[in-house]
């Protein structure tokens, strides 16, 4: 599905060719990104019946932090931020725990990277080495000069992929950049669905000219993330996983209990401090 609306929508052919569709009863709303079988009806549309088992699905959280499905079978999450506005404390990890709640893999984006200073000095653009000693891939871009798109665009060729972040940081030039023919696009779904396409709650599909895909969807985690348990919290502390067998209770929060593998490993050195700070406060706000 390239766009979905409560009963209609645009699906693609395996060809590229875009169909209108509306959907059987039966088969419920799907989400942008869902794969789905189709019948082709008389009047040259189509009618969904039957959305095919989904890799994963991705949300954001509405004003009541419920968490609200806006999309299905990504790949990749990308993470958006910039020297300004600046990101708060714990912006990053709390993004990073979300999507690795979601099970898609998060990287970084460094974008107005023209802005920074060299070397960086405040946090969380002085801990790229932290992040990518970690294991995260972290990508400076710049929608007005040096160091362009680039390093983005090599890793988006041949995935479905979303950019998430503050509003301000710069995710709709990244778009319009990323996506050369982005009007054409826009203009070609509207006139199938017969909807305007400047919605502000519509999340739509675009094809890149390497193959991949990019979703664009209005604030996605700009307004904070979904309530989650405090296993959910330490399991998107990725050094934090092969630990916490080796606590001594098994529903350890690591936040100070005996025997504690992660708490040993912080005094060890072999888990950054900071981010078991970040962990300890993003914990004292979870449920
Ligand atoms: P969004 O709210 O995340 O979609 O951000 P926008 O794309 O609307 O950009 C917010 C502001 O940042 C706009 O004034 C853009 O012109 C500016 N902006 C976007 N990318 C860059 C960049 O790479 N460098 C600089 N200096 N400004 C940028
Ligand atoms: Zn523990």
């Amino acid at each position: 599905m390239r766009v979905s609306y409560g009963n209609s929508g645009v699906a693609e052919l395996a060809d590229g060719t875009p169909v209108a569709c509306k959907y059987r009863r039966s088969v419920g709303r799907p989400y942008c990104g869902d794969r789905v079988l189709i019948e082709q009806l008389a009047d040259g549309s189509a009618l969904v019946t039957q959305v095919l088992p989904r890799r994963n699905v991705f949300a954001r959280a509405d004003a009541r932090q419920r968490k609200q499905v806006i999309a299905a079978n990504l790949d990749q999450v990308f993470i958006v931020i910039a020297p300004a506005p600046e990101p708060s404390r714990d912006l990053v990890e709390r993004y990073l725990v979300a999507a690795h709640d979601l099970g898609i893999t998060p990287l970084l984006v460094i974008n107005k990277a023209e802005l920074l200073a060299a070397p960086p000095v405040h946090p969380p653009f002085s801990r790229i080495d932290d992040y990518r000693a970690l294991g995260y891939r972290v990508l400076a871009a710049s929608t007005k000069g040096p160091p362009g798109i680039d390093a983005l665009l090599s890793h988006l060729d041949a995935r479905v992929s979303i950019l998430a972040g503050q509003s301000g940081v710069g995710k709709s030039s990244l778009v319009n950049a990323l996506v050369p023919d982005l009007d054409l696009q826009t203009g070609e779904l509207s006139r199938i669905t017969g909807k305007g396409t400047h919605t502000t709650t519509t999340t739509i599909m675009y094809r890149l000219p390497a193959g991949g895909r990019l979703l664009d969807s209005p604030g996605v985690w700009e307004f904070g993330l979904w309530q989650m348990s405090a296993a959910d919290l330490a399991d998107g502390f990725i050094e934090f996983r092969d630990l916490d067998a080796a606590c001594r209770f098994r529903d350890c929060r690591h936040a100070g209990e005996p025997g504690c593998a992660v708490r040993a490993a912080v005094e060890a050195g072999t888990i950054r401090r900071w981010r078991y700070q970040s962990y300890l406060r993003l914990l004292s706000q979870s449920r």
